[in-house]
C-alpha cells in the first residue's frame, strides 16, 4: 500500500502535473528558502510576484545580506507577517558573517536558521541537496489521511506523530525533491481541501476514503469534532428510478445510517442551478445533467452540533463511472432504508 502510494504520485507528477511556480525545480538554496518564507502565510498565487522581485532586487544572499533594511520591508510590503522578513534580514546576515556566505547544507544546520520549522527545512534540504526529509504539512495530512483512510486527528500530538513517520516512510530516498514537490502539488490541485478531483484522481481505486466515501470527513481535526456547526450539502443523484446511496461509516454521527452524496463544507455555501452544474462539470466531470431541485436550508440540532443543509436533486443521463462503484437504490424502496433524521425529514415532504 504505501509502495503503491509513492509509485501511483510519482507517476502523477512524471506525466500529469503542470503545475507551475518560478521557484519550481530550483536548486540554489537561497532561492529556496526565500520561495519558502514567502510561502510560509501566503497564497503561491500572492507570493510569486514578491519572489520575483525579491530575486531581481538580490539575486543572491549577499547582496540581501548589504540591503538596506528600509528597502527590504518596502519590498515585503503588503505580504504581512514582518518577523518573516525581519528573520530573512537577520538569517542572510548570519550566513554572510558567521559561515563565509554558503548556505548551510544539512538539516539540522538548516532548521537552525532562524523562521526556519522542519517543513521549510525538508523543503531547503531536499529540493536543494535532495537529502531524504519528507515534507509534513497540511496538504500532507489531508493527502495521507484520505488515502490511507486515518482518523487520527491531525492537530493532535499521537496524529502529528502517525503522520510525520508515514510521510518518512513514503520517501523515496533518492528522488526526495521530487518526491516533496509531488506531494505538495498533488495536494493542492488534486486532493484539495475542499472538493477534491476525485473523478480524475490517479488514485482513486485505491483511496480508502474515496472506497468508503469518507473524503469530505477526512483528514478528522480535534477542533473540528467539537465544532458546533456544520454545513451538509446532499446530492440526490437519480438515473432510471434509482437514487445514489451510501452507508455511512467512521467516528462521526449517523453512524451506519444511509445518506445521499455528501457534500461538507467549511461554511455555507448559496447554491443555484448554475453553480451546481458548475460543481458537476468541475468536480464529477459530468457534462450532461438536469438539475431538478434545490431544497431550502434545513436544520437539525444535535445534542453538540446544529447541522444545517440543503438537499439537490439531480437528473443523470446516464451513470458516471466515477459514481457506478456506489449503490443506487430504487426510489420505492427508500423507504426502508435507514436514514437519519435530517435526511427523513426531507424525503416526507419533498419526495416520498
Ligand atoms: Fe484525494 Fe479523492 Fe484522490 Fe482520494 S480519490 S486521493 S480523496 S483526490
Amino acid at each position: 500500500m504505501e509502495k503503491r502510494f509513492t509509485s501511483l504520485l510519482m507517476k502523477w507528477h512524471t506525466l500529469s502535473n503542470t503545475r507551475e511556480m518560478p521557484w519550481k525545480g530550483e536548486k540554489d538554496p537561497y532561492k529556496i528558502w526565500l520561495s519558502e518564507v514567502i510561502l510560509q502565510q501566503t497564497r503561491v498565487a500572492q507570493g510569486w510576484q514578491y519572489y520575483n522581485n525579491f530575486i531581481h532586487t538580490y539575486p543572491n544572499i549577499r547582496q540581501l545580506a548589504n540591503a538596506n533594511d528600509q528597502e527590504v520591508f518596502k519590498l515585503w510590503e503588503g505580504l504581512g507577517y514582518y518577523n518573516r522578513c525581519k528573520n530573512l534580514l537577520f538569517t542572510a546576515r548570519q550566513i554572510i558573517n558567521d559561515r563565509k556566505g554558503k548556505f548551510p547544507d544539512q538539516y539540522e544546520d538548516i532548521l537552525a536558521l532562524k523562521g526556519v520549522g522542519p517543513y521549510t527545512a525538508a523543503a531547503i534540504a531536499s529540493f536543494a541537496y535532495n537529502l531524504p526529509h519528507a515534507v509534513v504539512d497540511g496538504n500532507v495530512f489531508r493527502v495521507l489521511s484520505r488515502f490511507f483512510g486515518i482518523e487520527e486527528p491531525i492537530d493532535s500530538s499521537s496524529g502529528k506523530e502517525l503522520f510525520t513517520e508515514l510521510a518518512g516512510k513514503l520517501l523515496p530516498e533518492k528522488e526526495a525533491g521530487s518526491y516533496n514537490q509531488a506531494i505538495m502539488d498533488f495536494g493542492a490541485v488534486v486532493c484539495k481541501p475542499v472538493a477534491p478531483a476525485c473523478s480524475i484522481c490517479p488514485l482513486q481505486k485505491h483511496c480508502i476514503a474515496f472506497s468508503d466515501g469518507r473524503v469530505n470527513q477526512l483528514p478528522v481535526k480535534e477542533k473540528t469534532l467539537q465544532r458546533k456547526h456544520r454545513w451538509v450539502y446532499y446530492v440526490l443523484f437519480e438515473h432510471k428510478h434509482t437514487l445514489l446511496v451510501h452507508q455511512r461509516t467512521g467516528k462521526d454521527i449517523w453512524q451506519n445510517l444511509f445518506e445521499f452524496y455528501l457534500l461538507e463544507t467549511p461554511e455555507a455555501v448559496k447554491w443555484d442551478e448554475k453553480q451546481v452544474k458548475a460543481w458537476l462539470r468541475e468536480q464529477i466531470g459530468m457534462q450532461k445533467a438536469d438539475v431538478l431541485h434545490i431544497s431550502p436550508v434545513a436544520v437539525q440540532q444535535l445534542t453538540h452540533q446544529q447541522i444545517k443543509g440543503q438537499f439537490i436533486r439531480v437528473q443523470l443521463h446516464n451513470i458516471p463511472p466515477f459514481l457506478k462503484k456506489h449503490e443506487w437504490q430504487p426510489v420505492d424502496r427508500l423507504r426502508k432504508l435507514p436514514f437519519p433524521k435530517f435526511i427523513t425529514q426531507y424525503l416526507e415532504t419533498a419526495f416520498l
